[in-house]
């Protein structure tokens, strides 16, 4: 008999557990791994693919955060599906991990941010073989430490797909669960700093008034105002506005001295195509002109948090969530924007489609973060029958 790829992934999600995975994610967040200290958590979840059958690996390249790699080979004839997480949790305190099935409830740190959603890839790969299906594609987890901020910079996951770690396209097990991530805004943190030469003195010495620099901060506002403007003028588009924000500015020390050095710290987002080195050149080009009005040095440094990324709406990927979702819930999974800078960026940057779907997060980071069982169960039943769909899939003749 034939089966079709919908009836595959009906059989994998199918035989999720819920009470299952439950006890994984309570096991998970029994063990803690604030960012940078990821070791033990990393050793556990690595024991635990392992378990399922895929040959794994810890990376060490970062000591005391190292990634963890697993391969599961598939029958062959498929593309590669990369299911990824990250390892940490937010450093803090949080009331004791517990697991409630009556009340159908994972609490303490990490539940939903996201250790649930590692479990829930877990109990996705645990469903398939149960149910027999064989992915025709290899599948490939990777799970990663420092990712929170403002320890966390991404350097894990980076350094693994800058070395060829990844698969065809990815599945990051969080910040999706209603919706589907196919763009998102970029973020820099710019920095702009105002020079002048020479010492602190007193107001009636300064011989050109423009040479300032709390004149120079006028201007650059005034500047960064219009820039602002021009920005919130653009039509909307779904990734959200373009926007150019102004948070600190520093500067002065008395009120009769001439100050030496002024400052101006905002963000900048933006959207794709538009990248790092174009908002270098955009705040270059504001700088420039203030520093010829003003005859003092004016330069821009700019840090960026995630860059820009658009996916083409025909990536399979997004077909394969989307098919799964729909078997699940019964209903469809919308295209949508990221909520936040994730790793879809990252893996963007390097050539591979990312999208997201995971448990919800809306505890994330709180004093009380939980997930439920269903969302648990929804998550683990979506993320199996994405493999399926991306991969394809064959029975394990082994288990008829
Ligand atoms: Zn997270």
């Amino acid at each position: 008999m034939a089966e079709s790829l919908p009836d595959f992934a009906r059989l994998a999600a199918g035989a999720v557990s819920r009470r299952r995975v439950m006890e994984e994610t309570h096991r998970f967040i029994s063990v803690p791994s604030p960012t940078g200290e990821e070791a033990a958590f990393a050793a556990v979840f690595a024991e635990t693919l392992s378990g399922l059958g895929l040959e794994t690996s810890l990376d060490e390249e970062f000591a005391g955060s190292p990634s963890v790699i697993g391969r599961l080979k598939g029958t062959g004839g498929g593309p590669t599906l990369q299911l990824d997480g990250h390892t940490d949790t937010v450093p803090v305190p949080h009331d004791p991990p517990s697991v409630d099935f009556e009340r159908d409830v994972v609490r303490g740190r990490g539940a939903a941010d996201m250790k649930g959603g590692l479990a829930a890839i877990c109990e996705a790969i645990r469903a398939l073989e149960d149910a027999g299906v064989r992915p025709r594609g290899d599948l490939l987890v990777t799970a990663h430490g420092l990712h929170e901020a403002p320890l966390g910079d991404q350097r894990t996951i980076r350094s693994l797909l800058r070395r060829g770690v990844a698969g065809d396209a990815a599945v990051i097990a969080e910040l999706g669960h209603d919706d589907i991530a196919t763009a998102s805004r970029g973020m820099s943190i710019y920095t702009i700093e105002v020079r002048r030469n020479g010492g602190s003195m007193h107001e009636v010495e300064l011989k050109n008034r423009a040479a300032n620099p709390i004149n120079a901060v006028r201007l650059l506002l005034d500047a960064l105002a219009a820039r602002a403007e021009e920005l919130a003028a653009q039509p909307a588009e779904a990734s959200g506005p373009e926007t150019l924000f102004v948070g600190e500015v520093r500067a002065g020390d008395f009120y009769n001295r001439v100050p030496t050095d002024a400052v101006i710290v905002g963000t900048r987002r933006y959207r794709a195509p538009m990248t790092r080195e174009d908002v270098v050149e955009e705040l270059e080009g504001l700088c420039a002109e203030v520093a010829s009005k003003t005859g003092l040095t004016v330069g821009v440094e700019l840090q960026e948090v995630g860059p820009a990324y658009a996916l083409a709406h025909s990536e399979p990927v997004i077909a394969a969530v989307q098919a799964s979702y729909h078997d699940v819930v019964g209903s469809e999974l919308p295209l949508a924007a990221a909520r936040a800078v994730g790793n879809a960026a990252d893996f963007a940057s390097y050539g591979v489609p990312a999208v997201y779907h995971g448990v919800n997060q809306e505890t994330a980071h709180s004093d009380d973060e939980h997930v439920s069982g269903a969302d648990l169960e929804r998550a683990a039943r979506v993320l199996a029958g994405s493999v399926v769909h991306f991969c394809g899939a064959e029975f394990d003749e082994g288990k008829r």
